[in-house]
């Protein structure tokens, strides 16, 4: 390509024990995966299909930067994640198959502004300016499925300044890391370098300016982000 404006860096993020880097491609989020946070958001947990929204490939926040508070909320809250990360993409692929297609796994937090979201919500209006603002997927490094396996319990965890906030265990997902694939390459071709976001636990809260945020899931290391 000879392009008529200047190109910008492709998305990436650092793997653990390599030098090369996972490039991104798009971030698939689900929404309500975990029972007491769909309680916690006033939704009756049922089984109901899982649902997905998206951020944009260039809202990954790299391990190592500040995440800056937003504009226009003053409700901004974190959701602490496992993220899944594809090696490789399909369509209509079959749980017994869908971890094949994984590279690995890191934490991350689908930050939110809640008080924006909530507002289209309310207006049945897409979540973008909820979910999809600049930096708003701040994530640690990817550790290769390779080395951690494909994870189905442990903790996964947030604190902000040292106190808890949110404590769970991957196992209560409610829907599982091949069940989404399943569902999600029913709706969508997924490619190589996607990213999904695989749900909350209960606790989200909000935070401010000069908090610091540390999370972990077990198997795939700890993060940490400022806000500032
Ligand atoms: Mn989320």
């Amino acid at each position: 390509m000879n392009p008529v404006i200047d190109p910008w860096d492709q998305p990436s993020l650092t793997v653990v024990g390599q030098a090369q880097r996972f490039p991104v491609n798009r971030v698939f989020c689900v929404g309500r995966n975990y029972a007491e946070h769909a309680r916690e958001m006033g939704y009756d947990p049922a089984r109901e299909a899982p649902f997905f929204f998206m951020k944009p490939a260039d809202a990954i926040l790299e391990q190592g930067k500040d995440f800056p508070y937003p504009r226009q909320t003053q409700n901004l809250h974190h959701e602490i994640e496992l993220v899944v990360a594809l090696g490789k993409g399909g369509d209509d692929i079959p749980q017994a198959q869908a971890l094949d297609h994984v590279y690995g796994y890191a934490v991350g937090l689908d930050m939110t502004r809640r008080d924006l979201q909530g507002e289209m919500k309310k207006a049945g209006r897409p979540w973008e300016c909820g979910k999809a603002f600049d930096a708003s997927g701040p994530c640690g490094p990817i550790t290769p499925a390779s080395k951690s396996g494909h994870p189905t319990q442990g903790a996964i965890w947030l604190k902000v300044n040292g106190e808890s906030r949110q404590a769970s265990d991957i196992s209560q997902l409610t829907w599982s890391v091949p069940e989404i694939i399943a569902h999600l390459s029913a709706l969508f071709t997924l490619k190589p370098g996607d990213l999904i976001f695989t749900g909350t636990p209960e606790g989200v809260g909000p935070v401010a300016k000069g908090d610091k945020m540390t999370g972990g899931v077990d198997g795939l290391g700890d993060i940490a982000f400022r806000v500032v």
